[in-house]
């Protein structure tokens, strides 16, 4: 048994093993490293600016190969102040990492692909290709992936050529930033210039786009800018690199044992690709926490950090480089013309404050960034309609209420009823498609029905441990679809909120919820009207907290709908709840993990959905004309479909 693993030996887990060897933590750990490729080249150059007495430059001392006090940017020369502008070769850190790990034989490294992670209780299961390694916590740096949330990936692609002149043609103090005197093609693109002598530089051509940088069109555009220089050069070195420009990428498993790091930990700034100094802090941050040495906490590892303003700034930006990458020039020669560049990497670094934002977004191009203010609103609340659609919904209903007493209600019941059938049941009839592949269909469906049968004999043997099995699957399960969707899964967390979601939409509505266990043979809940009230309050304020304490708005935003669901009827509450947050979610979950389309999704829906129906009314005998009794027998529908549909949604979790 291995106390830690690394899957992946690339920049960040260099970085954190220079720490654990700083800290002392490598000395009697048994540790094993997992990386396919054999870092004998030097495929990347990392940069980054810091104020020379900064800890990464005393530790990176003998890896930094070069650093540049003055920068240009335009036609604008400054002379950094205080900080520097660094560079660091890969190589030199790969060369630096494999002579520690020389030292320390108790670290065995394979050079192999680690193919999955399987999560016993106490310790994982690295699996590779031929064999399967026990370790107690594992640092996982495997590329992120990305489910897009609007619209498509963008992507910084660049080549970066090593060049050497025969002429003195820079000054090795001076790097050029962002060059945009290049054919924009529609995207974003610009050259660096990073000289490490009179003679030699690491020019490198970049695109921002949704399209990657093709190899030939940078080879031409290097050479035609390499002609600007009037003087022969040749080349030593060619780089070629592409980043996802994504606020998506960040990944972390359900697992609290395994930690993500680097850009799978979502250290890669989105509108800069910068992540060096963000993975640096980050090794810092978890060999201080002891997230190595000591026994797993099971909330380590969730973002206690939700998006922020400067997420908020990303988003606007990004939103421009995916819709609108050609307005990329004008906006950041601006920036850099407007304002001094160590202040620019100080809001880079999210270090600035926000009355300089504000004098900075004045300055700049204001109705580029107004226009992006409004359509990726827009876009935003498209893709995630479950955030606001159940606020307005209840909104709407509490509003027609006033107005004319009932009709809202009367309303908000026909359209519930609407979208059960539009999304509620097809969000779980897609599970015969999705995540079962392997599995013939009649043997899926004979699966299925199989579960669904077991659960309704459940229900006749006895209501009462029918409806407590009912409320204990659903709770783990609306938890687990809430958390995994604010990105804060985690198996306790989902329990707790899944049950005080449901216990708010139930005990808030004590007398219909008497009302509909009377129809079900059920005796009356053991809780008085006020008992139940305080604990609705509990639940509000104990959720309000954890949602503060993420940092998370989406969860700020599924307790205001709640809480005006609370002055409701029983039916829309757990109605709204139920299908225009839970099932909504649900369905953007399948949606991203298959590919579908809304169209594809609901036709492929569309059998099973059928089919739902029928049994539910051919072999459900009820008075159709009571709503009541319509709830009751459904209630015991939907909790026979729920838990075949919870243990496939679960395994298609498992993967997330
Ligand atoms: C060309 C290039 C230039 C960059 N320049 C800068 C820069 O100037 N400044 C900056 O701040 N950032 C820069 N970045 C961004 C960022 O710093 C790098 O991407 C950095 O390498 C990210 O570190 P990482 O550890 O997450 O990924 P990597 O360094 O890519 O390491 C991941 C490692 O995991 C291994 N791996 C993958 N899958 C498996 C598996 N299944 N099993 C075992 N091993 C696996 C890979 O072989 C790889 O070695 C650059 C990125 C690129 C691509």
């Amino acid at each position: 048994m291995y106390s830690f693993g690394l899957i992946g030996l690339g920049a960040a887990n260099s970085l954190l093993l220079l720490r654990m060897e700083k800290e002392g933590l490598l000395e009697d750990a048994a540790g094993i490293v997992f990386d396919h490729t054999f870092k004998a080249l030097n495929d990347k150059t990392y940069c980054f600016w810091a104020h020379p007495e900064e800890e990464i430059i005393q530790d990176l001392q003998h890896e930094i190969k070069h650093s540049w006090s003055q920068v240009v940017s335009g036609n604008k020369y400054e002379n950094l102040k205080g900080l520097r502008y660094y560079m660091v070769e890969s190589l030199a850190l790969y060369k630096r990492t494999r002579v520690l790990l020389e030292r320390y034989p108790n670290i065995k490294i394979h050079q192999q692909k680690v193919t999955d992670i399987i999560d016993h209780s106490v310790y994982l299961d690295l699996l590779t290709k031929n064999a399967s390694y026990q370790v107690l916590k594992v640092f996982d740096s495997r590329p992120p992936v990305i489910n897009e949330v609007i619209g498509e990936t963008v992507w910084q692609s660049f080549q970066g050529w090593k060049v050497e002149f025969d002429k003195p043609i820079f000054k090795p103090e001076t790097m050029r930033l962002m060059d945009f005197n290049i054919p924009q093609n529609g995207f974003t693109q610009f050259m660096y210039q990073l000289p490490t002598s009179e003679t030699e530089a690491l020019i490198e051509m970049t695109r921002f786009g949704r399209e990657l940088l093709p190899e030939d069109l940078a080879k031409d555009q290097l050479r035609n800018y390499l002609l600007t220089f009037n003087e022969s050069y040749r080349i030593h070195d060619i780089e070629n690199g592409v980043l996802p420009m994504s606020q998506n990428a960040e990944q972390y498993h359900r697992s609290s044992k395994v930690i993500s790091t680097g850009s799978r930990a979502g250290k890669l700034k989105p509108t800069t690709g910068y992540a060096f100094k963000n993975m640096y802090a980050h090794a810092k941050e978890l060999v201080l926490n002891e997230a190595i040495n000591k026994t797993t906490n099971v909330w380590y590892g969730l973002p206690s950090r939700g998006g922020g303003r400067f997420a908020y700034y990303d988003f606007l930006l990004l939103f421009i480089m995916k819709f609108r990458p050609q307005w990329g020039k004008i906006i950041f020669t601006r920036l850099f013309r407007v304002m001094p560049t160590e202040e620019v990497f100080k809001f880079l670094d999210e270090k600035s404050r926000v009355g300089w934002e504000i004098r900075m977004f004045l300055k700049l191009n204001k109705l580029k960034f107004l226009w992006s203010v409004l359509f990726s609103s827009l876009a935003f609340m498209s893709s995630k309609p479950q955030r606001w659609l159940p606020i307005v919904f209840s909104l709407l209903a509490l509003m027609i209420d006033r107005v004319s007493p009932g009709s809202g209600t009367n309303l908000g019941i026909g359209l519930l009823i609407l979208s059960l059938f539009v999304v509620g049941i097809p969000h779980g009839a897609l599970d015969g498609y999705s995540h079962n592949r392997n599995l013939k269909l009649p043997t899926f469906v004979a699966r299925y029905l199989g579960i669904m049968a077991l659960v309704i004999l459940l229900w006749l043997a006895s209501p009462i441990v029918g409806l407590v099995f009912f409320l204990l699957y659903s709770a783990w399960h609306f938890g687990e679809t809430d958390l995994i969707e604010w990105k804060r899964s985690n198996v306790g967390l989902s329990v707790l909120w899944g049950f005080m979601l449901l216990g708010i939409i139930l005990l808030s509505h004590l007398n219909e919820v008497n009302e509909l266990m009377n129809y079900m043979s059920i005796p009356d809940w053991p809780i008085e009207q006020n008992a139940a009230n305080s604990v609705v309050q509990l639940f509000f304020f104990l959720s309000a907290i954890l949602s503060f304490w993420f940092r998370s708005a989406a969860w700020g935003l599924s307790l205001i709908a709640l809480a005006l669901s609370t002055q409701l009827s029983l039916v829309i509450s757990f109605g709204t709840y139920f299908i225009l947050q839970h099932s909504l979610t649900g369905w953007n979950h399948l949606k991203n993990s298959e590919g579908w389309s809304h169209s594809s999704m609901f036709i492929k829906a569309l059998p099973f959905t059928a089919a739902a129906i029928i049994i539910f009314l051919v072999f459900f005998q009820f008075d159709r004309t009571s709503l009541w009794q319509w709830s009751s027998y459904f209630l015991i529908f939907l909790s026979a479909l729920s838990l075949p549909h919870i243990y496939f949604m679960s395994k298609l979790y498992k993967n997330v």
